[in-house]
């Protein structure tokens, strides 16, 4: 019923591109000109944080970059799909802030290459959570729409409450690395009855930039006893020392 819903309504209003109005074929999709202006993450990155390096020797020995390095994170591995450019604000603001949630679907599409080892490995997707007073005037938490995309493309579980912000966190974009982290610390708990000793966790947000916010996610769930916790983000901005 859902399908042929979703046909009699695509014969009406053909989707768009993601990023843009140019119709397409299917919905999730990004027409040819915004396909060529995307800019996907690859290869040179750090193994650690996946943030895209400008040549291979800009990684240490071990490939990581100097953050990981000098501060290794929780998590053991990030990736994203895209780099957090024009045309990737272009599909995630929306996204975020103006109810575009059907971007779920496409986002979620593109996220399957980049996580495709993490997603066939882990035992539960789980959405890096919102603060209630957030969810409340946005109406839904975008990490958790692309987690829940992503356990239906995949069959793998997701659990979209497990993690819980009890802090109402100020925004962290012009805050130093420390004052990020003390802002952060003990703000995310497990919700409790979430059991999570032993498992492999793969964490869902829609753009990664410094790696506080999931780093603290993965230390809330190693230290309930989480065997690995590893990151999976539709976008990833660069690292402005690499610019
Ligand atoms: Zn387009
Ligand atoms: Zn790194």
């Amino acid at each position: 019923m859902k399908t042929l819903m979703r046909r009699v309504l695509d014969t009406l209003l053909p989707p768009n591109c993601l990023a843009c109005d140019t119709p397409v074929e299917d919905d999730g999709q990004f027409c040819l000109a915004c396909f060529r202006a995307a800019n996907f993450v690859s290869a040179p990155m750090c193994v650690q944080c996946g943030v895209p390096l400008p040549y291979a020797a800009a990684a240490g020995a071990g490939g990581k970059c100097g953050r990981c390095e000098a501060v290794p994170p929780a998590f053991t591995q990030a990736r994203a799909a895209l780099r957090y450019d024009d045309t990737a604000k272009k599909l995630i603001l929306p996204f975020k802030y103006a109810d575009r949630t059907e971007s779920a679907r496409g986002l979620a599409r593109l996220m399957r290459r980049p996580g495709a080892d993490m997603l066939a490995a882990a035992d539960v997707l789980v959405p890096v959570p919102l603060h209630k007073a957030r969810l409340r005037g946005r109406r839904y938490n975008q990490a958790a729409l692309l987690a829940l995309e992503l356990a239906r493309l995949t069959r793998r579980p997701c659990v979209p409450d497990a993690l819980v912000r009890q802090k109402h966190t100020a925004p962290l974009e012009r805050m130093s690395l420390m004052q990020r982290q003390a802002e952060l610390h003990e703000a995310i708990r497990l919700r409790p009855g979430f059991a999570v000793a032993g498992k492999y966790v793969l964490l869902i947000d829609d753009v990664m930039t410094s790696g506080t916010t999931a780093n603290a996610c993965a230390q809330a769930m190693l230290a309930a006893g989480a065997k690995r916790v590893d990151v999976l983000t539709a976008a990833r901005v660069a690292d402005p020392r690499f610019e």
